[in-house]
């Protein structure tokens, strides 16, 4: 596969997948630029070489038709703002009046799609769909890592259009390489810190995590079922009863691989996940009957800064506890500090899900950490070993 530096795109036509699927308020603003400044480098390389970039996404979950609130149209006045080129709007993604505005828009400057997933077939992996995509350009540029994982037409099917006139952008090659960074480091001790809700979504990450790292700390509600699976009494924690047979298996899969296995020793209780609730600290493993543990201790805050700040390579998705509480937001904010003061100290982490991001914003750490993933879904597929489709239709 050709690097998009090998590329001169001058007078050409070059579609660009990008991931615009950003955040709107309830004005239909954008409320966080984050993922269209991370696109901006390859739509330059385009615009800077002399050539058309013809810039599409999906945003949000429309219901396979047009919806105004899901128009990619709200984004179009904050790429205008942050891109010094002219920028045009097709307000349909394939057929004549794309075809119409390329032809007769000027090399450098944009064109947005409107939003991909107006039509069924972009999630069907359509490949008549991904076709018609395909007239619109010379050359293909996936640079949406945030999709990545999905088997989708315009980043899984639309490849096969181009061949050797397709590449990576440059987010897509920098998240791959910054992750093979956790997955091949030599920089040791590695740690990984899961945290979320419950195993079921994060099974094969953790069990690929353990061939590669020294340290897994595992915080927030999938605790409870190791803890369960430990034999202790968790209350009316969130607990998966139908995991704790796997979380035994994980937990002899991490002695077998000589990963030490962190869970919290220390949990903080209420009856109910509300900012005024009585809170109980209590050990993880003696919750009473009617409190559930929605945060993890200063005990375990404390051992698990221990190891974040002795760790060289850490790598971290999903909060230790119901974060979005104030009352329940300590253990979150406590290894997001431990991250940026070990990566200030040298580590190299990287951090990525929507709720760890937000945690790590929230606070401020943000130029703390070596990498911010845009892809939450995406990371955790690819630390899980899989390879991603949108990736291996372009190296294919
Ligand atoms: P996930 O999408 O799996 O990363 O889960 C994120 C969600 O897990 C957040 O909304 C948290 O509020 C929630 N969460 C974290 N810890 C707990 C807990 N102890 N009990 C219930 N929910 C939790």
């Amino acid at each position: 596969m050709k690097k998009i530096n090998s590329f001169c795109f001058e007078g050409k036509r070059v579609l660009i997948r990008v991931d615009f699927n950003v955040p709107l308020n309830s004005s239909l603003e954008v409320s966080d630029t984050s993922r269209i400044i991370a696109a901006l480098p390859t739509i330059k390389k385009v615009v800077n070489d002399g050539g058309k970039a013809i810039v599409m996404s999906h945003l949000g979950r429309p219901e396979n038709k047009y919806e105004d609130c899901f128009s990619m149209k709200h984004v179009l006045s904050d790429l205008k703002a942050l891109i010094k080129a002219p920028v045009f709007f097709s307000n349909d993604c394939i057929g004549k009046n794309p075809k119409s505005l390329i032809s007769k828009m000027p090399n450098s400057s944009i064109l947005l799609l409107e939003n991909l997933r107006f039509y069924p077939e972009e999630k069907k992996a359509d490949y008549n769909f991904a076709k018609k995509l395909s007239e619109l350009g010379d050359f293909f540029i996936n640079d949406a890592f945030g999709v990545a994982h999905r088997n989708h037409a315009s980043n899984a099917i639309l490849p096969k259009f181009f061949n050797t006139r397709s590449c990576f952008g440059f987010l897509l090659s920098s998240e791959i390489n910054q992750l093979n960074k956790v997955l091949r480091s030599q920089k040791r001790p590695v740690t990984a810190i899961i945290g979320g809700a419950k195993i079921s979504g994060k099974i094969e990450v953790i069990q690929n995590l353990i061939q590669h790292v020294d340290n897994l700390i595992i915080g927030g509600g999938m605790a409870y079922t190791f803890i369960k699976a430990l034999g202790g009494d968790v209350g009316s924690s969130i607990l998966e009863k139908d995991k704790v047979l796997l979380a035994t298996k994980i937990l002899s899969e991490a002695k077998l691989n000589e990963v030490s296995l962190l869970l919290p020793v220390d949990s903080v209780n209420a009856k109910a996940a509300k900012n005024n609730a009585t809170i109980k600290t209590s050990k993880i493993n003696k919750i009473n009957a009617e409190y559930m543990g929605l945060d993890i201790g200063p005990e375990s805050i404390l051992r698990f800064t221990n190891v974040i700040s002795s760790s060289k390579t850490i790598v971290w998705n999903g909060p230790m506890g119901v974060f979005e509480i104030d009352a329940f937001s300590k253990g979150t904010v406590g290894v997001a500090k431990a991250v940026a003061s070990a990566t200030n100290n040298g580590a190299f982490s990287i951090v990525g899900g929507g709720d760890s991001i937000s945690a790590i914003k929230r606070f401020n750490f943000e130029s703390n950490i070596s990498y911010i993933s845009t892809g939450g879904g995406a990371m955790l597929k690819y630390l899980e070993g899989s390879v991603l489709p949108a990736v291996s239709a372009i190296q294919d």
